[in-house]
């Protein structure tokens, strides 16, 4: 049976997968580059779009595992790229752009966001995503480990622009947006990309999530996933640098969690009760 993939709706009314695919650490070994162009196209073969990449991932080796991947099947993926924030400048955010572009192989990215925040003033980040956006290089902005406060700050900054996204770190062993920021994102209908969704790997193997995996036949990544699964507005981007696990992580939109698994995840994990500053890796 082929799982249908959840959707989440960016602003603008465009509907992306809610899994996606991650490739922080692909590119760092020529050897594995083939593995890993392979796993990003039998996610592609299930529909799993979301590409996430950045300029800083192996120095842009990341990206040029990207742009191998995607060769002959560009109009299939939602590519989603960002620029370091010492990079960030109103030139030096466009030459990265274009730098990342040439890397990937295409003339546009969907997405491109500003990986954190930096010394450059936001405006000037902001307008040279309009910029790229009015040349066609890319099709949205957004950012990237923006707290509550430096969300807010950034819709002032940015009016009437918007970032139609916002990446940050969220999983089951890091839950403190559930505090405050998931849902003002929510009411605000920017999304939410939860990267490192396995917790880079450590909630594999979880007894909790084992034990509720054996109920659902399911392994416990794809658990750890059907959770996030859940959360509307969200999107989660494990990353996989094989073809057999990406395929494991899109069947976890096969799962459906009952309000009894969740009662075991939230007291193995539980929910903030309190604002935490952002966790960041
Ligand atoms: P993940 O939580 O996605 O975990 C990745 C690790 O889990 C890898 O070691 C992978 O190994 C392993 N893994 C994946 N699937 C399975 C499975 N089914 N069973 C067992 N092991 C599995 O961590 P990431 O930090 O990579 O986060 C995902 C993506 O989010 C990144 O790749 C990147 O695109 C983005 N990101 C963005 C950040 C930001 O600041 N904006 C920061 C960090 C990440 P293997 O490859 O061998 O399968």
């Amino acid at each position: 049976m082929k799982a249908e993939l959840p959707a989440v709706t960016l602003p603008g009314g465009r509907q992306i997968p809610a899994l996606g695919l991650g490739t922080w650490h692909m590119g760092e070994n020529g050897a594995s580059a083939a593995d890993e162009a392979a796993s990003l196209r039998a996610g592609l073969d299930l529909g799993m779009t979301v590409i996430d990449t950045a300029e800083m991932y192996a120095d842009g080796g990341a990206e040029t595992v990207v742009g191998e991947a995607i060769k002959g099947r560009r109009e299939e993926v939602f590519l989603v790229s960002k620029v370091l924030p010492y990079n960030a400048s109103r030139a030096g955010t466009i030459a990265a752009c274009e730098a990342s572009l040439k890397r990937l192989g295409t003339d546009h990215i969907e997405l491109y966001l500003l990986h954190w925040r930096g010394q450059h003033p936001l405006a000037e980040t902001v307008e040279a995503f309009e910029t790229l956006k009015a040349q066609g290089k890319i099709g949205a902005w957004g950012v990237s480990n923006f707290d509550g406060s430096d969300m807010r700050e950034l819709l002032d900054v940015a009016e009437p622009a918007r970032p139609i996204a916002n990446q940050v770190l969220y999983n089951l062993a890091r839950r403190g947006i559930e505090y405050d920021l998931l849902r003002w994102s929510q009411v605000q209908g920017i999304p939410i990309m939860a990267y490192s969704p396995l917790d880079e790997g450590r909630l594999i193997g979880h007894p909790v999530l084992e034990e509720i995996g054996r109920i659902h036949h399911a392994s416990s990544a794809q658990v750890a996933l059907a959770f996030l699964l859940t959360k509307p507005g969200v999107i989660a981007i494990p990353k996989s640098g094989s073809p057999e696990r990406v395929r494991e992580n899109y069947r976890a939109a096969e799962i459906r969690l009952t309000s009894e698994d969740m009662n075991l995840l939230d007291e193995a994990f539980p929910p903030p009760t309190r604002k935490q500053p952002l966790e960041m890796i």
